[in-house]
């Protein structure tokens, strides 16, 4: 895993530029998945005892996916719009997001560092991606910038003339910064994680990923070690 930047409350770690993932609250342990595949039998543990390792393993391994349902944990995360794009598309899960149509939105957008800037190699399928001549990732970044710049310049013009905010905005880039809520089980994260960590995903919605699974670990360690133990599929 990527090193990632957590505050000294532990609770909010920094992605990207201007980004973080902040687990807003939480309902999950370990003992859950535990206590939701015992009532099969009538059982149910205080702690966890040590057949319940092999249990959460087992049960991750032969897929039974229900008894990691019986949990939530919900994000505020900042990130870019073209982030929430990918990120929206997973199902499972609930968000509300910061509204274009209500409000001014902040003048803040991603540029990503000149080491993060990429070229596009190979064939449909089997891209690869390299990081980018140092001139032209400095060239790309310096107009990127103007681009933005000017874009909000514009969308604060027709604002002041009167322009709705929901035309208004037309004039903003994807890598516009927005926040939401996510709330999601630990299930549906896995898949997440399993869909979005992984190499073939962007780069930057990755870091994102990254954070989401620090949190994931931190509260439900013997599942996530379950998780990685078993291919990084989601039950
Ligand atoms: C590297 C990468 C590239 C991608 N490229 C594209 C692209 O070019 N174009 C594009 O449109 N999308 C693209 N996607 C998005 C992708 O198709 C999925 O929409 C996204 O990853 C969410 O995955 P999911 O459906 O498994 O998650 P969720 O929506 O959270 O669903 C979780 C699981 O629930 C079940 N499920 C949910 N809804 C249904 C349903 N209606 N019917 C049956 N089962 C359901 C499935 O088992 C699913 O895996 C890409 C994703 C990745 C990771």
């Amino acid at each position: 895993m990527t090193e990632i930047a957590i505050d000294e409350s532990n609770d909010l770690a920094s992605v990207l530029d201007h980004g973080f993932v902040r687990l807003d609250d939480v309902m999950a342990d370990d003992l859950s998945v535990v206590n939701s595949a015992r009532v099969s039998f009538g059982k149910r543990h205080e702690e966890m005892e040590d057949s319940d390792y092999g249990l959460i393993s087992y049960l991750m391994k032969f897929r039974h996916g229900t008894p990691f349902e019986h949990n939530a944990f919900r994000f505020h995360v900042k990130a870019p719009i073209f982030i929430f794009r990918e990120w929206q598309r997973h199902r499972i899960g609930s968000f509300n997001e910061m509204s274009g149509r209500y409000m001014e939105l902040p003048g803040e957008w991603y540029l990503p560092q000149e080491d993060d800037v990429r070229t596009r190699v190979g064939k449909p399928g089997r891209y690869t991606y390299e990081r980018a001549r140092y001139r032209d990732a400095i060239n790309f970044n310096a107009r990127l910038r103007e681009s933005c710049e000017e874009s909000y310049r514009c969308y604060q013009n027709a604002l002041e003339a009167g322009i709705a905010p929901e035309q208004a905005r037309f004039f903003l880039h994807v890598n516009h910064y927005s926040e939401m809520y996510w709330t999601v089980n630990a299930r549906s994260m896995m898949n997440f994680l399993s869909l979005r960590v992984a190499e073939t995903a962007m780069w930057e919605i990755r870091q994102y990923a990254h954070a989401v699974e620090f949190f994931f670990a931190a509260m439900m360690p013997v599942t996530h070690k379950a998780f990685t133990e078993n291919g990084r599929i989601a039950p």
